[in-house]
């Protein structure tokens, strides 16, 4: 058996270099990346465990360190990221690039800097001396609507225990994060008949009729904004459900009477709140439209639930204790955390980096803050599984 030693902030900094030189855009298969990941925590002392989608493309990894028991902690993140064509980038999105203080790439915030955080205590904690389990769960697609992580979900066959406590590091500053909102997609498609617009009488006009829609959705969004919840205080600036009305699609022609169309909504419902509520209004609104009737369908396209993870659970006075921080932190963005928490898994979001920054061109996360998040969560780690 090889002698242990600790893992150096060269070899953290290797494997945060090695993931950002993967492009994991959403598009693309990230078994690569998954594959060099695994070599790496497997190399180190971890069972390593892939789930892989259907068609082969993508991989959920899952890594496992210490006794197969109740308890331990999990530790998560996401491979993708968002594509890096904007204009304005100083140097390749692909490339671990150091700048004084901070590192610059497409991920370096969200999130291969707590991927590779999260891989490092893997590989650095003592398996002789564990009680319970340190466990990373990386998953794929997570900014297209956490599909991985609602993969995850329903591929996981409980080979072992999995912690009931989790961080997921999405780039809060270092501030734990126990609540976020959900995010909903609707499509809603509205059937016409087309004609040639000489001969309108022979046609049914689909835009026309989903300008009653957009009416309607508009009148909802304002309902909604005038509702409060259980959770609304912690949103100072958005304390109401939003529902967006994002793209719209159809007509094919000028001299054409549209005979389809589609708008695609987003909803994002606030902690503690379901979904489903939030959709049946959306039913409700079209039902009152006169003259609609079967025109119009609604199909749900994704669905992330939001996070409420109760003040009083161990994971989220822990870790705050841990950090010192007393008050709590909200977000209005989802993330794999609300899939995960339907596994029974209390989670918190914690990771360096800010989501300011996160979809933009020179995405950066700052050396003192990967540092701070090695430091912070390699104690709490320890303490956590070590005692
Ligand atoms: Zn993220």
């Amino acid at each position: 058996m090889q002698a242990r030693r600790a893992i150096t902030e060269r070899e953290r900094t290797d494997v945060f270099r090695r993931l950002v030189a993967f492009d994991t855009t959403s598009a693309n298969s990230n078994v690569p990346a998954a594959d060099d990941l695994a070599g790496f925590l497997s190399d180190h002392g971890c069972r390593v465990d892939r789930f892989a989608s259907d068609d082969g493309q993508k991989v959920n990894l899952i890594a496992h360190k210490g006794p197969q028991c109740e308890g331990g902690l999990l530790l998560s993140g996401h491979f993708d990221v968002v594509p890096a064509n904007e204009e304005g980038w100083e140097s390749d999105p692909f490339t671990l690039t150091e700048h004084d203080d901070r590192f610059v790439a497409r991920g370096a915030a969200d999130m291969k800097g707590f991927v590779a955080i999260a891989a490092g205590l893997l590989a650095d904690i003592d398996a002789t001396q564990m009680k319970t389990p340190l466990v990373g769960l990386f998953t794929h697609d997570e900014e297209i609507g956490t599909i991985g992580a609602q993969q995850f979900c329903k591929q996981w066959d409980q080979r072992y225990p999995l912690p009931t406590a989790g961080i997921i590091g999405e780039p809060t500053e270092l501030q734990v994060v126990r609540m976020h909102k959900g995010h909903t997609k609707l499509r809603i498609d509205i059937a016409g008949t087309p004609a040639h617009s000489g001969y309108p009488h022979l046609g049914s006009n689909a835009i026309e009729k989903l300008g009653r829609v957009i009416t309607a959705l508009t009148a909802l969004r304002l309902e909604f904004k005038s509702q409060r919840s259980k959770t609304s205080e912690y949103y100072p600036e958005t304390p109401f459900v939003i529902l967006n009305q994002a793209v719209v699609e159809g007509g094919a022609a000028v001299n054409i009477v549209p005979g389809s169309c589609r708008l695609t909504v987003g909803i994002r419902v606030l902690p503690g709140q379901k979904s489903g509520d939030a959709i049946e209004a959306v039913r409700r609104a079209l039902r009152t439209i006169p003259s609609l009737g079967g025109d119009v369908s609604l199909t749900l396209i994704g669905d992330t639930p939001p996070l409420l993870t109760d003040a009083s659970t161990e994971i989220n006075k822990r870790l705050s204790q841990h950090v010192g921080q007393t008050k709590t932190v909200a977000v209005s963005y989802a993330s794999d955390a609300g899939p995960l928490a339907t596994m029974g898994i209390n989670c918190v979001l914690y990771g360096p980096g800010s989501i300011e920054v996160a979809h933009k061109p020179n995405e950066f996360v700052t050396k003192d803050q990967l540092n701070r998040a090695w430091e912070s969560l390699s104690g709490l780690s320890r303490k956590w599984c070590i005692g």
